[in-house]
């Protein structure tokens, strides 16, 4: 039994990590577990700014370039602290509790000013800027109005819903936030699936999400997990690495390899899939830098591809001429994929010299900017304020992270293979200083411009989606989709369903 799993970011590891510790449990066949990944490190967009950040040796900043923090909440949210403490990484771990000033403000960026968001029942009872009344009255009302069926972007019901106010001030900025996407063309069925069952209009067909068999005995196993009930008890919100998320991929890749058995192909990228009439999988193998990795893996019986859905299409559309019968349905997987879009993102890193307390105008998580508004950041992260412990310990100093793009990039920097440093830099320091009022020069800068990084759910997504798993059950392909770019981008997210992908095959597998 081989099982190959291509990309080694958290959702293939994660996939790695489920599917060996079920096989370890349920078979008796020996069973070989292959991880294909394309760079020399493993992690996938975690990166964090210094390898190893043991704060022993090391005393500058630890920045994120990718992902800052995990979310503690629902299920999801669980079951990843699971995972942290099945790795024995719970010292490793840094939380925010619900009383921390992270935790409890977060803003908006509207009309030249920043506005506190409510956060209780109380301040959503209270009138406060930029709304023109309570926020109670904008969504009390409206959560009993019907949004005509046809209504799935998160702006069109929101709008239908709480009115504009809502959906441009609090919609539409938290949208850019979590998918740098626009809100009048994300869909809230498959952004959002928890909140389409009671916003989107009346019987709506739900999302088919993947689900794990008994849940009910699964959710229990997580809630009485030490860690996880530490967490609730403590009233975490969300919680990073004390050394940097990428740290964390690193020990898990490690974990893996030392103690389960899987095996690593680093530096090695799948090419092309072919599927063979016995049902088995061979893979093309393009290896950079690495002699000793193989230019193909044959008899594969299941390939789960935990890569961006674009890149998995053109491997499959990748044909030695034009495609066999035995190809076709590879070849139709592929183009189907291509219909998910990208956005591309800058990621700008920002040190200055002095306390946040003294360079902010406020404290809290960080500030978001409506699309409405005509500025060139997303939205702003006070890093310094969430995860003082990642400040440089010589000396007080203050880290930000403008975010900057997403499905605004073309429009407002040009194409973002050719968009330089500079105007990159320029812009972010323009938005900090008309934002946060901060015109001193920084003491550190750095701009990542991540190609393609986070997937838009456009309306239809979870159609499309749908229909390429069918697609593979019907043609009884040895493929399983996971990864951010089908049932949901956070980290939750891609550790669960990576989960939940690894149990079915292993359970169908009949092992
Ligand atoms: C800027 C930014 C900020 C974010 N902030 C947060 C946050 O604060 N909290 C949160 O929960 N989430 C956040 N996210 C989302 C989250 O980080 C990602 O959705 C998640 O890390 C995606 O993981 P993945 O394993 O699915 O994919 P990836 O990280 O894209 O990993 C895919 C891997 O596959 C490899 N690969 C690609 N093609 C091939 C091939 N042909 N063969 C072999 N290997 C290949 C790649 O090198 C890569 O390592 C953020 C994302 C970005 C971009």
């Amino acid at each position: 039994m081989k099982i190959v799993i291509c990309g080694g970011g958290i959702s293939g590891l994660s996939a790695a990590y489920y599917a060996s510790q079920l096989l370890a449990r349920t078979s008796t066949q020996k069973c070989k577990i292959i991880v294909v990944e394309k760079d020399k490190k493993v992690g996938g967009w975690m990166k964090t700014n210094v390898q190893s950040a043991d704060r022993s040796v090391y005393d500058g900043p630890i920045n994120e370039f990718g992902p800052r923090s995990v979310r503690f909440a629902g299920v999801v949210g669980n079951n990843t602290l699971q995972l942290v403490s099945d790795l024995k990484m719970e010292d490793e771990v840094l939380p925010v509790t619900n009383s921390h000033v992270a935790a409890k403000k977060r803003l908006i960026y509207v009309k030249k000013q920043l506005h506190v968001l409510p956060n209780s029942l109380l301040s959503a009872c209270t009138k406060k800027t930029p709304f023109s009344a309570p926020l109670a009255r904008f969504i009390g009302p409206g959560l009993f109005k019907r949004v005509p069926p046809s209504y799935e972007s998160m702006h069109e019901i929101a709008s239908a819903r709480f009115g504009e106010e809502v959906a441009d001030y609090l919609i539409d900025p938290f949208t850019r936030g979590v998918f740098a996407a626009d809100a009048r063309k994300l869909s809230m069925k498959a952004a959002f699936p928890q909140m389409w069952p009671r916003l989107g209009p009346r019987k709506a067909a739900k999302p088919r999400r993947p689900l794990l068999p008994n849940r009910e005995i699964f959710n229990k196993t997580l809630t009485a997990n030490p860690f996880v009930k530490k967490a609730k008890r403590e009233r975490w919100t969300q919680w990073t690495m004390k050394q940097g998320l990428a740290n964390f991929n690193e020990a898990f890749a490690k974990h893996l390899e030392d103690s389960l058995g899987v095996e690593f192909l680093r530096n090695s990228e799948i090419h092309q899939i072919t599927n063979h009439p016995n049902g088995k999988l061979s893979l093309q193998l393009k290896t950079q830098g690495n002699k000793e990795a193989p230019s193909a893996i044959h008899n594969v019986d299941h390939l789960i591809s935990a890569i961006p859905s674009y890149a998995l299409s053109s491997i499959l559309r990748r044909t030695n001429g034009g495609p066999s019968k035995q190809e076709y349905p590879l070849v139709m997987l592929g183009q189907m994929l291509n219909h998910i879009q990208w956005v591309d993102v800058a990621v700008v890193n920002v040190e200055y010299d002095g306390p946040a307390k003294e360079n902010l105008p406020q404290l809290g998580f960080g500030h978001l900017v409506p699309s409405v508004e005509d500025s060139n950041v997303l939205g702003i992260i006070y890093d310094s304020c969430a995860f003082p412990q990642h400040d440089r310990l010589d000396k007080p100093s203050t880290r930000l992270t403008c975010m900057m793009g997403g499905s605004w990039f073309r429009n407002l920097f040009g194409d973002p293979r050719q968009v330089t440093t500079a105007t990159l830099e320029q812009s972010a320091l323009e938005s900090i200083a008309e934002q946060l009022k901060i015109t001193k020069d920084p003491s550190h800068l750095q701009v990542n411009v991540h190609r393609q990084c986070i997937p838009t759910y456009q309306v239809g997504h979870t159609d499309l989606v749908e229909n390429c798993e069918d697609l593979i059950s019907e043609h009884n392909l040895p493929i399983s989709l996971v990864g951010a770019s089908y049932w949901g981008v956070s980290i939750n997210d891609c550790i669960f369903n990576s989960r939940i992908a690894a149990t079915k095959i292993i359970s169908g597998q009949g092992l």
